[in-house]
């Protein structure tokens, strides 16, 4: 990672999966100075998808992990300042200063012109009994991660999502057999997902139910399961359950500043811009219909040339309409 540069950034990105990091590319080829912080590693949610199959260019396919390196890589070559640090809080300066106040962890400030969030979204806990004691000892929320411990074995999946059936699909390469657990008597993912899940002879599906509880003392052996309609609870039993239940975004540190919905995603226009003039939202943090790594990198892309356009329009450097 490259490290600092003094005095104030024009713009800060905050977060380094496919939006930031597409963000990163546009500002840097704008040779805007632009600094993005990531507190976790490139790439966010797709560093666990074991193949994107839906990212154009690709007809094969990519690996997350791949992708993501490949956009940082790219982002690095035009410039774009790398920072491994976490934002901390945040402090709207638009007064005589025109600039916004980032505090890293460890009490030092970053101060931009604009701002541009990428934070992305986290997986969601079931909130089960059993799920906290058990996570990390058969309780997982990443199948790339976590799948090849269960070689032979019996595995739970929870959800009925893109993620759910992905997932479900890769571990089949390892377990013996997947169940499928959801809460409708129908899926949401799309439908080739649908469709190679069906087709993959491990998996089973259980509709209509939800799991109440994961037993096991000092690793999980099983869920026990209520039939949503009936009321009828059953015990499975596994060695693994994988939770792929949704995400919530990561918002908490803008929740106060900017307009978010009740789920607490930030709400922007077209132009990726927030509530506030000079900060702009893009990716899975951001209030929209479809969440995909081609949306994110388009928003990316918007998000760093609005800005761009706002802070030259500050400068008075714009060039003529
Ligand atoms: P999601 O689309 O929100 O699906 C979550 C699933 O979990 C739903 O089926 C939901 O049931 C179920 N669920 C939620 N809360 C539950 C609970 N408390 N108990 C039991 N089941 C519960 O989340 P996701 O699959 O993680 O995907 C997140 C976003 O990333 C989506 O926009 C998705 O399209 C995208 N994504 C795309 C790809 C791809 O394009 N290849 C891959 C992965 C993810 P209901 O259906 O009843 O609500």
């Amino acid at each position: 990672m490259n490290t600092k540069t003094s005095g104030v950034y024009d713009i800060l990105i905050i977060g380094g999966g496919p939006a930031g990091l597409s963000a990163g590319i546009y500002s840097s080829r704008a040779r805007m100075k632009t600094l993005l912080l990531e507190r976790a590693g490139f790439g966010g949610q797709i560093l666990t998808a074991d193949v994107i199959e839906n990212f154009p260019g690709f007809p094969e396919g990519i690996n997350g992990a791949s992708l993501a390196e490949l956009m940082h890589e790219q982002a690095e070559r035009f410039g774009l300042e790398f920072r491994d640090s976490e934002a901390k809080g945040l402090t709207l300066k638009n007064d005589d200063k025109d600039h916004f106040e980032v505090k890293l962890e460890g009490g030092e400030n970053l101060s931009a012109f604009s701002l541009i969030i990428a934070t992305g979204a986290n997986w969601n806990k079931l909130g089960v009994p059993g799920e906290e004691e058990l996570a990390g000892r058969g309780v997982s929320y990443c199948a790339t991660c976590d799948g090849p411990l269960f070689k032979n074995k019996d595995i739970v999946v929870v959800g009925g999502g893109d993620t759910a059936l992905e997932d479900a699909i890769f571990l089949t390469r390892f377990a013996k057999r997947v169940k499928l657990v959801h809460r409708r008597d129908r899926l949401r993912a799309t439908k080739i997902l649908q469709e190679k899940a069906f087709a993959a002879k491990k998996i089973e599906f259980v509709y209509n139910a939800i799991v109440t509880q994961i037993n096991g003392d000092k690793k999980v052996s099983g869920v026990k399961t209520k039939d949503v309609n009936t009321g009828e609870e059953k015990a499975l039993s596994c060695a693994g359950v994988f939770i792929f239940v949704g995400i919530s975004p990561n918002s908490r540190l803008f929740k106060d500043i900017l307009k978010t919905d009740e789920k607490g995603y930030i709400i922007t226009d077209e132009d990726m811009k927030t509530s506030v003039n000079g900060i702009f939202a893009c990716g899975d943090v951001r209030k929209k219909a479809l969440r995909q790594v081609v949306t994110a990198t388009g928003e990316g892309a918007l998000a760093a040339v609005n800005a761009q356009a706002y802070i030259e329009r500050l400068k008075g450097t714009a060039y003529p309409a």
